[in-house]
């Protein structure tokens, strides 16, 4: 490899001119003293990277100055913020700890950079639940200061700009992750040029030649689309300096992402949309005059192009929750196409560039702008913090509530409230309080009647119904589409249904008492078996609630204190197989687990089927036959392609053999876990433990054990038994090892 010549005066010259320009841009640290903590965290951050380079061999530092660039020039960030940027790598990568951040700088510069630690850069994810996982950390950052998120779309946005000395490998993992991520979080923020060029440059290192042609094509219709422009915004202009007011007009085209989104998205070709644009009129005007500025130019615009009644969107009465304030239009242009106007303040068009940090350059800003960001962040603070079923459902409710649209509806008391579109009464009571929403049992939507399941527009008043006797029911989870009434239900649910199965779990024990049955889990676990309920906690529930019926049970005896039902005898699975099977079996099915049949096979380790699953027998070429699960990742390519290699199976009904099952378990972090897992195993199922790992996070736990179990049902009780831990979130076997 051509190794570079490095210089290291001309270098060291090099970074103090970068650290200049970083300088020039810090326009909100104007004291002496602010300087001199820029001044102490940049020699800070030199001195710890400086044997560190780039991959592209530059010295490591230019990183850390440039994000600091980026949060002074673009996000419009303070001091604090700079200094933490310029600091943003050093705990990870270096010898610096936080107590030395705490100890140099100070308190909040140690929780900014503890929480720009947490989420560590890219890892090398193995699957899409640990990558959901470490969205979620991140995500948790957010409670501790919105500066973090800030910092580190400005790092994410660097790292993006100087993705092409990446291997292609972690080129294509960092531009996915940050438009499935990062782009919408800036997006809800607020920082729409943020937004756009990191769409902009993932489109870029994904599909870098569908990129690269939607760049040609739009340089080549660059003239047409100026000369439309100039022509369009001729009289509008004539008129605005006739009345003296100060502008400026962009003409904006879409962004290539926005572009190719429609072209494979919607199947648009590139000719209908080139030249669709958006010009953008922003008004020089004192803050106190300009709504009224704004609504005069709107005047103005339609005076010369028709616009369409339904696309007046007025972001200036009611700014969006990320503190979007524009007015927007679309009119007839004479040629017959639609052109959106969009007319602001300057101070609106920075608000909407530097979304959230421009807020503290406009300390009069009215306190409701700001107020609103915090209840946003709140409520995503609400949904992070009640644990949710896996981490994947719970990127995916937060990625909804990340692009969803937002309505606005009142309350009898004239209280403004945001939801995202869609929601219905019953989402809007829960946002009021959980205790309204628990006991809501309709509402009025601008004095009428509705039920629960009333969607809700923009605009209505809307005054909940509540009654005491009121419950939270299973059909609401169907009603509500916020994250939080979802998952408020749910909590709900669950704890009503412990409740009553408490009641059913006395039934049942009294009942065993009368019979002379212990009440040990085996005996239980028959229960569950007999009946086919879900889980003990399922079974306690039917028979509180009576649709089990304990007086009617029948078809038992009972053996020293253990009661067994009469088992009905199973159909036996039966591979469907187009060709006629193949010897050695000549059409008969394989018995596995049957001593007296002297057939090799072993157990493929593909999916590890155990006596109960739905099997099938593959003859391989070197190993004999290999026994595969019916729903084995690999068991369709082995059916279709090779259909005379596959042979019938089923297990015969000898339960005396034991096999091992992996199973990985996730959950809630909590004192005494561990134990109580083991537990389960080993004293109230009675099961070998072979291995078991643990693993805590940030108050997640991730586990694996290796247990002996003679059948599926077995595994089942087992599983129904973890589940029914509160703590725990998810019990799944795996597959084979190398899930
Ligand atoms: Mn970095």
């Amino acid at each position: 490899m051509h190794k570079p010549t490095i210089d290291p005066e001309e270098e060291k010259r090099e970074i103090l001119r970068r650290y200049r320009s970083l300088l020039r841009v810090c326009h909100r640290s104007r004291t002496r003293s602010e300087r001199a903590r820029i001044r102490k965290a940049f020699e800070v951050a030199v001195d710890a990277h400086k044997d560190m380079r780039r991959k592209s061999g530059e010295p490591y530092i230019y990183h850390p100055i440039a994000v600091a660039k980026i949060a002074a020039e673009e996000l419009g960030l303070g001091t604090t913020a700079i200094v933490c940027a310029l600091l943003h790598d050093t705990v990870e990568d270096t010898d610096i700890t936080l107590d030395d951040i705490e100890n140099l700088f100070g308190k909040k510069e140690r929780v900014i950079i503890d929480g720009l630690t947490k989420i560590s850069g890219v890892s090398d994810y193995s699957n899409t639940s640990d990558q959901a996982e470490n969205f979620r950390k991140m995500l948790l950052t957010l409670s501790d200061d919105v500066r973090v998120i800030l910092i580190k779309l400005a790092d994410r946005l660097h790292n993006m700009r100087t993705l092409d000395h990446m291997a292609r490998e972690k080129q294509l993992k960092i531009a996915s992750e940050t438009l499935f991520l990062y782009a919408p979080l800036a997006h809800r923020l607020g920082l729409y040029n943020i937004k756009t060029e990191l769409e902009d440059l993932s489109l870029k290192f994904k599909e870098p030649d569908t990129y690269q042609d939607i760049i040609n094509r739009l340089q080549k219709t660059q003239a047409v689309r100026t000369r439309f422009i100039n022509a369009f915004t001729l009289p509008i202009r004539r008129e605005l300096d006739r009345l003296g007011l100060k502008y400026e007009i962009k003409g904006r085209t879409k962004s290539v992402f926005s572009i190719w989104n429609k072209i494979h998205k919607k199947g648009v070709p590139f000719e209908e949309i080139y030249d669709v644009f958006a010009i953008r009129i922003i008004l020089e005007s004192p803050q106190e005059n300009e709504k009224a500025d704004c609504w005069r130019v709107y005047s103005i615009v339609t005076d010369f192009y028709q616009p369409s009644p339904e696309r007046l969107r007025d972001w200036i009465s009611i700014p969006k929750s990320s503190g979007y304030e524009s007015l927007h239009t679309t009119v007839m242009s004479p040629t017959g196409k639609w052109v959106e106007v969009q007319i602001r303040s300057s101070r609106m068009d920075e608000m909407a560039e530097k979304g959230y940090a421009a807020h503290w350059k406009y300390k009069d800003t009215p306190e409701t702008t700001e107020s609103k960001m915090d209840k946003w962040l709140q409520q995503v603070r609400e949904v992070l913090e009640s644990p949710s079923d896996n981490a994947i459902d719970f990127i995916d409710n937060f990625k909804l509530s990340l692009f969803s649209e937002e309505i606005y509806v009142f309350t009898p008391e004239g209280d403004l409230k945001t939801l995202p579109v869609g929601s219905t009464t019953l989402d809007f009571a829960f946002q009021i309080h959980s205790q309204i929403g628990y006991h809501c049992i309709g509402a009025k939507v601008n004095f009428k009647l509705v039920p629960l399941s009333h969607k809700l527009r923009s605009g209505d008043q809307v005054e909940i119904l509540t009654s005491k006797k009121q419950r939270p029911k299973e059909d609401w989870l169907n009603i509500v589409i916020t994250a939080s009434a979802r998952q408020k239900i749910k909590n709900a649910l669950k704890e009503e249904k412990k409740q009553i199965g408490e009641e059913g779990k006395e039934m049942l024990k009294r009942r065993f008492q009368n019979l002379k049955v212990e009440w040990i889990s085996a005996n239980i676990d028959e229960m569950v078996r007999h009946y086919n309920t879900e889980s003990a906690l399922e079974l306690y529930f039917r028979i509180a609630k009576g649709s089990i019926d304990l007086k009617k049970m029948k078809n038992y005896a009972i053996e020293s204190g253990r009661i067994l039902f009469e088992r009905e005898v199973q159909p036996l699975p039966i591979i469907e197989t187009k060709a006629a099977p193949a010897a050695p079996s000549k059409g008969e099915t394989l018995l596995i687990g049957d001593e007296k049949q002297k057939v090799d096979y072993t157990l493929a380790t593909c999916c590890n089927p155990i006596p109960g699953d739905e099997v099938f027998g593959f003859i391989t070429v070197s190993e004999g036959i290999k026994i595969h699960r019916t729903n084995c990742p690999n068991a369709q390519e082995l059916m279709s392609k090779y259909a005379y290699r596959v042979i019938k199976a089923r297990w015969s009904n000898k339960e005396m053999v034991q096999f091992e099952v992996g199973l990985k378990f996730s959950g809630i972090d909590d004192v005494g876990l561990v134990q109580k897992i083991t537990n389960i195993i080993s004293t109230d199922m009675n099961v070998n433990m072979k291995a078991i790992s643990f693993e805590a996070n940030n108050g997640i736990f991730q586990g694996k054990v290796v247990v002996l179990v003679h059948d599926t049902e077995h595994l089942n009780s087992l599983m129904d038994q973890l589940k029914a831990v509160d703590e725990v979130l998810t019990v799944d076997r795996i597959e084979s090892e190398f899930a």
